[in-house]
């Protein structure tokens, strides 16, 4: 049961008593964790490759074929292969800009915040090669406002780089996000970078021949980033290789739940949900039995443990399920869990961040609430009207993917209806 409210939002009982801490304690400062500093970075040979790049040592038709060969793909959620991302934008006249998406909005995902928090010039020198390499004249650095640390800590390390004279002052500029879930949706984000009400646009165009203020605009998630330096030094197929059969590539996973050891884990594309328990979080908490699983966050619906053996990656047999898994945040259920109240919390999350832009979303994630709500039998034949009509003609992945759940719910969980 929730401990308050916060406007028309919910707040847990673990919030409440962190504030009340904070407000006791006096101490409402920001606490900024140890972490890699330009000095430390650089004398571990962080840069080098940037000025090797720079120097055209290494080049951009050598960059876009090694991300294609490693198989890197964007992992702040779509999966768009890195390296064809970048021949796209610059096959459009220039001038170009970049834009590193660091709104990390998705619930259960959290794994740049520790990349950010621990070793953010990885990411920062992925970003000035990137930029490099489509030539773009700026990178705006989206930032969620929830991360104070993070913010703290790139205001710093940007100042640092400028100091160094490794980024022209004002090159990269941070731009702090207010708190919206729709503005990690990449279109969404540009508008809010350009000083406008989040809003996703339409699309064709797509932002890589108008992104923002109008110019051909390269975008990507922190990880994305955070892995180009390995890449290019360790090879292709190092990267490759770490994956497994079929599944190029390593991820970092977060994952949080009924699970003796949540966090953020690092393992191979393709990994199953069961293997990411047993291996990886030290197995189910005491007293907790595998029951179910959110393979992608909100968004990639909601699977029961009899497929738990699902390769996790972009497409393949997810996909055939209705699910995905978007920016890899797995979050595990037990049998103490029911489905059709995770499912209920899923789309009040979603009704309450919809853009209210169109009308299937709008009105669609209020509705699935209220019939979800609603005493008595449920109306599974207005929740299946809904989804359709949701999923095709929602203007953005939001209203398109809200009914993800309410799918699965009524498929596989028919216990707990
Ligand atoms: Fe806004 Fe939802 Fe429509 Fe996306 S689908 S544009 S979030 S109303």
């Amino acid at each position: 049961a929730p401990a308050a409210r916060i406007g028309d939002r919910e707040v847990d009982h673990a919030t409440v008593e962190g504030l009340l801490e904070m407000a006791k304690s006096g101490d409402t400062k920001i606490k900024v964790p140890d972490y890699t500093g330009l000095a430390a970075y650089r004398a571990e040979g962080g840069y080098q490759l940037l000025e090797k790049v720079r120097s055209g040592k290494v080049t951009a038709e050598t960059l876009m074929a090694t991300m294609q060969s490693a198989g890197l793909r964007g992992l702040g959620g779509a999966g768009f292969p890195a390296g064809k991302k970048w021949e796209f934008v610059r096959s459009y006249a220039g001038p170009r800009l970049m834009s590193i998406n660091g709104d990390e909005g998705e619930p259960g995902t959290f794994k740049d915040r520790v990349y950010l928090e621990r070793d953010p010039h990885r990411t920062l020198e992925g970003a000035l090669i990137a930029a490099h390499a489509v030539e773009a004249e700026r990178i705006y650095f989206y930032m969620r406002d929830e991360y104070p640390a993070v913010l703290h800590i790139l205001r710093t390390e940007i100042a640092a780089l400028e100091a160094a004279g490794l980024a022209k002052p004002g090159f990269i500029e941070l731009r702090r996000g207010a708190g919206a879930y729709i503005c990690g949706e990449e279109s969404a984000m540009l508008e809010s970078i350009e000083g406008k009400r989040g809003l996703p646009r339409h699309r064709p165009p797509y932002i890589a021949e108008v992104g923002l203020f109008g110019r051909p605009t390269l975008n990507h998630n922190v990880e994305t980033l955070w892995w180009i330096r390995d890449i290019v030094e360790k090879g292709a197929d190092w990267f490759a290789g770490l994956g497994k059969p079929g599944h190029p590539g390593i991820r970092s996973w977060s994952v949080s739940g009924r699970v003796k050891n949540p966090g953020v884990k690092l393992a191979p594309a393709g990994v199953t949900v069961r293997e990411l328990i047993e291996e990886h979080c030290g197995g189910m908490a005491d007293g907790h039995s595998f029951k179910a699983y959110l393979p992608g966050g909100a968004s990639g619906g909601i699977l029961p443990a009899s497929m738990g053996d699902i390769p996790l990656d972009f497409g393949g047999e997810l996909a055939k399920q209705g699910a995905f898994v978007g920016s890899h945040a797995i979050v595990i259920f037990s049998d103490e869990d029911s489905a059709k109240a995770a499912t209920l919390n899923l789309l009040k999350f979603f009704k309450h961040e919809s853009c209210g832009q169109c009308t299937p979303c709008r009105e669609g994630t209020g509705k699935m609430v209220a019939l979800l709500q609603k005493d008595g039998t449920l109306d599974e034949a207005g929740l299946r009207d809904l989804e359709m009509v949701m999923r095709d003609a929602s203007i953005c992945g939001l209203g398109q993917a809200a009914p993800n759940p309410v799918n699965h719910l009524l498929t596989h969980f028919r216990e707990d209806l």
